[in-house]
């Protein structure tokens, strides 16, 4: 983080009382809000407006995730990777279970991305009975044959 004469001048409101801070920042989700604490940044003590470092985004977003997680009970960053390892499948296989869209597990396994309660929901199904899996498989290669195919004969 860029180190400079404090107290700054505010981009925003122009007053002379940007300071460094360690204040918890609130990460807002649409299931709620919540905060994240151990990051120093820039804040301004007169609008209150704060001022993050493009490097620290991620780590704050991951941060962000976790807390969110922990509040609404979800399964964590490391919690989700291990589990579908136990049970065998991959990233994609897990994707195509669940009907999100490519990549999305990578960024819940990373922290960058909250999951959603149904996906969290289904995810601990999935885990606790590994043969729902299979089963959705075949069900999934039934469908790919095409219901709405015209019969040859
Ligand atoms: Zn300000």
């Amino acid at each position: 983080m860029s180190r400079r004469k404090y107290p700054a001048a505010c981009d925003v409101c122009g007053a002379r009382a940007v300071r460094l801070s360690s204040a918890p920042l609130q990460r807002e989700f649409r299931e709620g809000t919540f905060a994240v604490e151990g990051f120093e940044y820039e804040r301004c003590d007169a609008c209150g407006e704060g001022f993050i470092d493009a490097a620290q985004m991620d780590p704050i977003q991951r941060a962000g995730v976790e807390a969110a997680r922990a509040g609404l009970g979800r399964l964590s960053s490391s919690e989700i990777r291990e589990m579908r390892l136990a049970i065998g499948i991959t990233q994609t296989v897990l994707e195509s279970q669940l009907g999100v869209s490519a990549g999305t597990v990578g960024r819940w396994e990373r922290g960058g991305e909250l999951q959603t309660r149904i996906a969290d929901n289904f995810m601990r199904l999935l885990f606790a009975h590994p043969e729902l899996v299979t089963e959705a498989m075949g069900a999934m290669a039934r469908d790919s044959r095409g219901p709405y195919r015209p019969r040859s004969r």
